[in-house]
């Protein structure tokens, strides 16, 4: 177990590939477009790494007809790491990932709790399904390996591979906010969650705040719990065995944002979108559609900047561009009413001839399309209610080619920790708070943008993703991206 771990295999919910029906009827695999993808292959490519995880396609039991494996074989065989897929019943799919995943873990974590069904049942499917995940990781893996979980859905692996007596390097990141005791408390089965957590060698979360807010919970649940430690990583003592704590703040590929903004056809295609919009301010947001962005906040904060400085009328528009999200869940269906009729509210009210404030895009943009609204946009209004990190956030910079560009975030986005020197920082909830940082940025001179647009940039560019990879895998095993073994060397080695 103290050797040099050979290979990385990742756990998460999903797959990185995105499978789809095709029009014949059948199945297709098309490759993830996620940066967690983009960092981590290079690491899987050709190292014997795997990748494991929910393909997201039905219970190969209940349709026979759909050969999931064998298209995601050579899928693999293309990608050059293995993937390995958990298969999912309906009920499972239903009680583990929408009842307890994203019905209690996703609004207590983001300080929502009244949204929170804390349904027994619910609960008790999702151990069944981290128990049949762990199961998988222990038949797939080998004691060499560093087995890295990501996120909410998969708390319970290092615990259930230990009850199995399955020993593993494990490390877990955490890519949602954690918050305080105070509402974490509120779980029924706080302290399962927090004992599942501490059986990790590592357990990495976005910013400090998240890790003081584990650190805290930890200390009221499990009094034996001693912390100590400075810096990004700490030490949590346990009496009986030790596991460490650390802030790891994701990030992107910068240079993938930055170069794709450069080419001509995206600058070309920018250029198009501010002449359609006749070259007055764009005011972008770029957000799945879910309660946790802040929205409907948003849209009333941009009614309340054109009643409260009418002279702003006419000389900008404001674009959201919502990517559909959870559309089987009633109360996501409902906020999209909810959004859409607050859109027609003010539109109705302040519309002129030839100008519309609010122009509203209910779809998921190709990437080269995105990119191009990012480096079209003048602000980009970034305002979630709670946010683990926020990559739209740092992409709008990368993207801002030019330098010229101004960021509005919530102080509740995980990025604020990173950004709030340059950044302008609103509370999302305060929508006089937020119509003024608008109106005021709106008047920013050239210099002034440029200046903090510079230094978020470097920002980025500095922590950009592959940083991330690193920093992480380094407080885990003491290893770098670049460390893990070539396959022709990893084969010479085992033979
Ligand atoms: N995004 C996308 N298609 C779109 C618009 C956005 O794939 O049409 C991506 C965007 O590039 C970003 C991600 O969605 O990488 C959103 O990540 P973020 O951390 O901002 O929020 P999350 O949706 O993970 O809560």
């Amino acid at each position: 177990m103290d050797s040099e771990p050979r290979r990385l295999v990742v756990v998460s919910n999903r797959l990185p590939v995105a499978l789809r029906e095709a029009a014949d009827g059948g199945w297709e695999v098309k490759a993830g477009a996620g940066g967690l993808v983009t960092a981590l292959a290079p690491v899987l490519r050709n190292r014997g790494g795997v990748w494991i995880g929910w393909s997201g396609a039905p219970d190969p039991a209940a349709d026979p007809a759909a050969d999931v494996d064998g298209l995601l074989a050579r899928f693999s065989a293309e990608a050059g790491y293995d993937l390995r897929t958990v298969s999912l019943t309906r009920e499972e799919v239903d009680g583990y990932y929408s009842g307890f995943s994203n019905g209690v873990i996703w609004p207590l974590f983001h300080d929502l709790q009244t949204r929170c069904r804390f349904d027994p049942d619910c609960w008790r499917t999702y151990l069944d399904v981290n128990f049949k995940f762990a199961e998988i990781v222990a038949r797939r893996t080998t004691a060499d390996d560093y087995v890295w979980i990501q996120d909410y859905h998969l708390m319970h692996q290092a615990f259930f591979l230990k009850s199995m007596g399955v020993k593993r390097r494990t490390g877990f990141f955490l890519h949602i906010p954690f918050p305080p005791p105070d509402i974490f408390i509120k779980l029924p089965w706080r302290w399962k969650v927090i004992k599942a957590l501490t059986e990790f060698d590592l357990v990495g979360f976005q910013t400090l705040q998240d890790r003081r807010n584990f650190a805290a919970c930890l200390r009221r649940l499990m009094p034996e719990a001693k912390v100590s430690g400075r810096g990004a990583v700490v030490t949590a003592d346990m009496g009986n065995r030790r596991f460490r704590l650390g802030a790891f703040p994701i990030s992107i590929d910068f240079q993938q944002f930055d170069a794709m903004a450069r080419r001509d056809d995206v600058a070309g295609e920018a250029f198009k979108i501010r002449e359609a919009l006749r070259h007055r301010k764009i005011i972008l947001g770029v957000d799945r559609l879910d309660y946790t962005k802040g929205i409907p906040e948003r849209i009333r904060a941009i009614g309340t900047l054109l009643r409260r400085y009418p002279d702003i009328q006419g000389t900008f528009n404001f674009v959201q561009i919502a990517v559909p999200s959870r559309e089987e869940v009633g109360e996501y269906r409902e906020l999209r009413t909810e959004i859409e009729q607050l859109i027609g509210r003010v539109n109705g009210e302040f519309s002129f001839p030839g100008w519309v404030p609010v122009h509203y895009h209910y779809r998921s943009l190709p990437h080269d399309e995105l990119v191009a609204y990012y480096a079209a946009a003048d602000i980009g209004l970034v305002t979630p209610l709670r946010d683990g990190m926020n990559l739209v956030a740092k992409e709008y910079c990368a993207a801002s080619t030019d330098g010229d560009g101004v960021l509005i975030l919530s102080e509740f986005a995980g990025a604020a920790a990173q950004f709030q020197r340059d950044a302008y920082l609103v509370n999302p909830y305060d929508t006089e708070g937020v119509a003024r940082a608008l109106h005021r940025t709106l008047h920013w001179d050239k210099a002034q943008r440029v200046e903090h647009m510079t230094r978020l940039r470097e920002q980025v560019r500095r922590n950009d993703i592959f940083r991330w990879v690193d920093s992480f895998l380094k407080a885990g095993i003491s290893r770098r991206l670049g460390d893990f073994p070539e396959a022709e060397t990893l084969r010479l080695g085992r033979g």
